[in-house]
């Protein structure tokens, strides 16, 4: 089974995943290569180039499909993510990341993975920001890890 049906079949509910379901394999590839990109304010033609390198053709027609699910935005000639466009993107990279089989943790309301999201508790692993939880605080940073590591130490005494 390749690898892009597989993530097809997965089961998880999450509001990335729906639209991640409604964006072609290549397109994805464009998603991902703009919210990499973030910031270093690539043109339309050097993002055509940068694809061309990884073999991506019909990009002006896939950013076409990936305005029109709101993924992307064009601002002053650059293409970018927005908000909900930079979620699908890590869930994306999450589901690339994971090993056959394995369950990966997944965003709640609020979160994208990569504006800092809402009080959290409970360290969700983010594969595409290893270290990181889906809420973009590091593990130490989770009340429940604090406890869980404190719980550690007693036991080794
Ligand atoms: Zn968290």
């Amino acid at each position: 089974m390749r690898r892009d049906e597989t993530l097809r079949m997965t089961t998880y509910g999450n509001i990335f995943q729906l639209l991640l379901e409604r964006v072609s394999e290549d397109a994805g590839w464009v998603l991902q290569i703009v919210h990499n990109t973030r910031g270093a304010g690539l043109t339309e033609a050097e993002l055509v180039a940068e694809l061309d390198q990884a073999r991506v053709s019909g990009v002006q027609r896939h950013l076409k499909n990936l305005e029109d699910l709101g993924l992307v935005v064009c601002v002053e000639s650059i293409w970018k993510t927005t908000w909900t466009g930079a979620g699908v993107s890590n869930w994306r990279t999450q589901l690339l990341s994971a090993e056959e089989g394995q369950t990966v943790a997944e965003p709640r309301e609020g979160e994208n993975g990569h504006h800092p999201g809402p009080e959290c508790n409970e360290f969700r692993a983010a594969l595409f920001s290893p270290g990181y939880c889906w809420c973009c605080r590091p593990r130490n940073k989770h009340s429940s890890e604090a406890i869980k590591a404190a719980e550690r130490l007693l036991k080794q005494r």
